[in-house]
């Protein structure tokens, strides 16, 4: 037998051996599914972003002014932010332009966030987004401003190795 294959073979060995005793990081998706805590936001008053995921947006529509800056911000970027007609009477948003994304074009930069003035766009631990039909990859105003609902339960608990979960 080749000498290469040998060693190869034996050097696969070692490493599961070498690992067959350490705590787990990987986790068996979709059964386990990592608890997530909160997502990216930035605070416009004091210009400082906090450690989130990067996750799928949540739109406080109530407090959008539908002034573009989160598209204008993404336009040299992925270019997916639409500025759409919403229905409805918005007492800050005298156009009734909210945004809408295309999840098939984002690439969860964030810099939307940070360009809104008026907190109001933040991202959320959801990065379950797949979707059959591109066409569903498009969010609308309204679909952002859903809260998504809490999934994981597993926590990673750093350690030298890295992390690991029970
Ligand atoms: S996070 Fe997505 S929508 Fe926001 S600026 Fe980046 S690419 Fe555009
Ligand atoms: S989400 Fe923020 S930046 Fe985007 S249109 Fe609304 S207020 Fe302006």
């Amino acid at each position: 037998m080749n000498i290469k294959l040998i060693t190869g073979i034996l050097g696969a060995f070692a490493v599961g051996l070498r690992n067959i005793f350490k705590r787990r990081m990987t986790l068996r998706y979709p059964e386990q599914k990592l608890d997530i805590e909160s997502g990216y936001t930035f605070d416009a008053k004091s210009n400082t972003g906090s450690a989130g995921f990067k996750g799928r947006h949540i739109l406080y529509t109530d407090k959008c002014t539908g002034c573009s800056l989160c598209a204008i911000a993404c336009e040299n970027i992925a270019d997916c932010i639409d500025m759409v007609q919403v229905e409805g009477s918005w007492p800050t948003n005298p156009k009734n332009i909210m945004p809408q994304i295309d999840y098939g074009r984002c690439v969860f930069c964030g810099f939307c966030v940070d360009a809104c003035p008026f907190d109001c766009l933040f991202m959320t631990p959801e990065y379950e987004l797949s979707a059959t039909d591109k066409r569903k990859l498009v969010h609308t105003p309204f679909q952002l401003a859903v809260f998504p609902e809490k999934k994981g339960d597993v926590q990673l608990i750093p350690d030298d190795g890295g992390a690991h979960h029970d």
